[in-house]
């Protein structure tokens, strides 16, 4: 695939403005601030494809982007606590509506801190990709902050963090030093060659 060649599509607040969906989807999925806008304009090599944002939650639409036959969501960062109970149940909606709908979404990466435990909103957002059976890679963020010993130690204890650690593929990454990069595209372009 040609990384270069990326093109942003529309950005989407409400599911019912979202257009029915003719090919296959990839979705990011992750908690505001956990680094989602700096690994997609890493995987697609863009400074601004996705908003990096000093203010995390401020990205409350779904924004889409195409390379070649794949479209990508971005999906709103979710689990930032000081927005209104009527702004995090439009997350919500927005999210779940999405991910329940019929389009064919054929991957989510969800990114979780490499650094921290995951969080009570990730760990629900894993609980749902296993058991709707949606297919997802674990895209462990923010890398580069950790010495040797402590990404050995965090990797072991995400093992146990994780529910059915053992068959989830999990990649390390870091949009700063771009550990994990082709990995991400392998497997992007393994999906779009099928
Ligand atoms: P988002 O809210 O998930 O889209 O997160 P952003 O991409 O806006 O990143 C949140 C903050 O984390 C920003 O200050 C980024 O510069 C920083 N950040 C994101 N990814 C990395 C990374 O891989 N390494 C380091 N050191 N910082 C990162």
């Amino acid at each position: 695939m040609n990384w270069n060649q990326v093109e942003f599509e529309a950005s989407y607040g409400l599911f019912s403005q979202i257009p029915p969906c003719e090919t296959i989807e990839i979705a990011f999925s992750g908690r505001s601030n956990v680094g989602k806008s700096s690994l997609i304009n890493k995987i697609f090599n863009r400074k601004s494809l996705a908003r990096v944002s000093s203010m995390p939650g401020k990205t409350t639409t779904i924004n889409f982007f195409r390379l070649e036959k794949v479209r990508f969501a971005d999906l709103p960062g979710y689990g930032y606590a000081k927005v209104s109970r009527s702004e995090k149940d439009r997350w919500a909606g927005l999210i779940s509506n999405y991910l329940h709908s019929d389009r064919e979404i054929v991957l989510v990466f969800q990114l979780v801190d490499m650094r921290h435990p995951p969080t009570k909103d990730d760990l629900q957002m894993i609980d749902y990709l296993i058991d709707s059976e949606t297919p997802f890679v674990i895209a462990l963020t923010k890398a580069d902050k950790l010495s040797k010993k402590q990404r050995e130690e965090r990797l072991a204890a995400l093992q146990q963090e994780i529910p059915c650690a053992e068959q989830i593929t999990m990649v390390v990454t870091s949009a700063e030093t771009g550990e994990g990069m082709d990995e991400l595209r392998s497997i992007i372009e393994e999906l779009a060659a099928e």
